[in-house]
């Protein structure tokens, strides 16, 4: 059994509480390690230990903050091993995926923003020669970063990064089904020599150490990645504060298929923008529209490609393409939907049941990778999010018809568009609403890149610029010539 710990003021403590919460392995199904049990008084340890550090860390010159931060990325590349095996034990993503996509990606999370640090610069407005205003950005203080259980390290690394290089101290609060990677990385920071205080991470419950991170009076802004639901809780909590927030939330993705398109190469990452991390990514198209003419031809097409390709069980063997679902609880949401759907009147096509693989793995919490065709874009399972490897087929006619599917749920968070007329493709780019669209690819990120949903999938950008300026305060100075 391995018992984390909170990193406070540079140190491994236990909570205040001394109570932990029991973490699942979710392909074993058994208890691996104990986390932190945290509440209140943590994060008020937390704060203190970051107030008190803010002050040299703010002044530490950009470059050397960024080299304390591409030290961190370099211990983390070191054992990038050893958090790609935590990562798999402890969120149920294949092995391969943890060491070729997460992992990799929290150490570029780290490096972009150590090193972009020292080329942010800030603007100046000059009124001919009557006077000059310039813009100075600084750091805000203490700040919160609290995000989810789908891409820990991945997503965590991507909020605390930006808040660190901009010289802010940081409160963070790992997902309490996903906190093992996240405490390595305390480990982590601790040896690269990042002064005490800088970044304190407390595990436990949303609703006691997020809630406490959300309603502290002097923690003056929050970046949030995690369900819509709760980012409306923590927005009521936030907005009279006066704080700033960025809320990173669910979708609903619309995956649209013209029938002019490079049939293989759609067909090849469709696969994968439908399934990969067991559908469980933010950004994964859970809803696929496709041109009437070629909609047999699809669904044929996918869904050999599917039962042939998606090999579902232990995510330890390099052969598993699809792992376990998080956890008991989500993997009873996402059943829940499929039965649901089956009552809307869809037909399941393929997956729809729990797969039992043999050895270790027996109890864990796998289902099939599943397509169902027949439902109205109205539909509840066509509206919600699912968040797990369910995805529905639809025909269209028309673009017109097309978009106004796609458009109608209360998210806007990621489009994918297939087609090979490139006007046709900026049209429906223009007109899909949502912060993200991808032309005959998907998931390819550049992370300079404006990142972030409209509708009730967000408010606020991450990613580059976009990032370092939310962590910053700006203040406009005007001099008189
Ligand atoms: P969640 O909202 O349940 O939890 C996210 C984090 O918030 C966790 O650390 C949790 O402990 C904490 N939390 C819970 N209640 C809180 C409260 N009242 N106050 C403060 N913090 C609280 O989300 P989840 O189930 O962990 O993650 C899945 C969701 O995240 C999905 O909806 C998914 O679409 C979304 N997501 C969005 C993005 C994006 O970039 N837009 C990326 C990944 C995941």
């Amino acid at each position: 059994m391995i018992t984390l710990q909170n990193y406070i003021n540079g140190e491994l403590i236990a909570p205040v509480s001394g109570a932990y919460l029991s973490n699942t392995n979710p392909a074993t199904g058994e208890v691996f390690s104990e986390c932190p049990d945290s509440d209140e008084r943590d994060v008020d340890l937390a704060y203190v230990a970051a107030e008190n550090a803010f002050e040299q860390w703010s002044n530490t010159p950009a470059e050397k903050r960024g080299r304390i931060m591409l030290k961190i990325s370099e211990l983390l590349e070191r054992d990038l091993q050893l958090f790609a095996e935590a990562e798999t034990t402890d969120q149920g993503k294949p092995l391969w995926l943890s060491k070729n996509g997460e992992i990799p990606r929290a150490i570029s999370n780290i490096r972009f923003f150590g090193t972009a640090i020292e080329h942010f610069s800030s603007e100046a407005h000059p009124m001919g020669n009557h006077a000059i205003n310039y813009t100075l950005r600084s750091p805000i203080g203490v700040v919160g970063c609290i995000s989810p259980w789908n891409l820990p390290l991945y997503l965590f690394t991507w909020k605390i990064a930006p808040a660190l290089a901009t010289g802010n101290c940081v409160v963070a609060k790992p997902s309490e089904i996903t906190p093992y990677t996240a405490y390595l990385f305390s480990k982590i920071c601790i040896e690269a020599g990042l002064p005490p205080g800088v970044l304190n991470i407390v595990h436990g419950l949303g609703h006691k150490v997020g809630s406490a991170i959300t309603s502290h009076p002097s923690i003056k802004a929050i970046s949030f990645t995690g369900g819509t639901k709760t980012g409306a809780e923590i927005a009521k909590v936030a907005a009279p504060m006066f704080k700033k927030l960025s809320l990173e939330l669910g979708g609903k993705n619309p995956n649209i298929i013209f029938a002019d398109c490079d049939f293989e190469a759609m067909l090849a990452e469709t696969v994968r923008s439908s399934f990969l991390n067991q559908g469980e990514i933010c950004l994964c198209g859970s809803r696929i529209f496709i041109e009437r003419s070629i909609y047999d031809k699809f669904k044929s097409a996918f869904v050999e490609k599917v039962k042939t390709e998606l090999v579902v069980g232990d995510p330890m063997n390099p052969k598993t393409k699809t792992g376990a679902i998080v956890s008991k609880a989500h993997f009873e949401k996402v059943l829940s939907y499929i039965e649901l759907a089956k009552q809307e009147g869809g037909t399941v096509l393929c997956g729809g049941e729990v797969v039992k693989p043999d050895g270790v793995c027996a109890n864990g919490w796998f289902i099939a990778p599943t397509i169902i065709e027949g439902l109205p874009y109205t539909c509840r399972t066509n509206q919600e999010e699912i968040f797990g490897p369910v995805v529905t087929l639809s025909p269209f006619d028309t673009e017109e018809e097309v978009l106004k599917m796609a458009n109608s749920t209360e998210y806007g968070l990621a489009a994918t568009i297939w087609t090979q007329d490139v006007t046709k493709a900026h049209r429906v780019a223009q007109l899909v609403k949502s912060g993200i669209v991808w032309i005959n690819c998907w998931l390819l990120r550049d992370l300079r890149t404006p990142f972030g949903g409209v509708k009730s999938s967000g408010v606020g950008r991450e990613g580059g610029l976009e990032a370092l300026r939310f962590f910053t305060e700006a203040k406009n100075i005007c001099v008189k010539l």
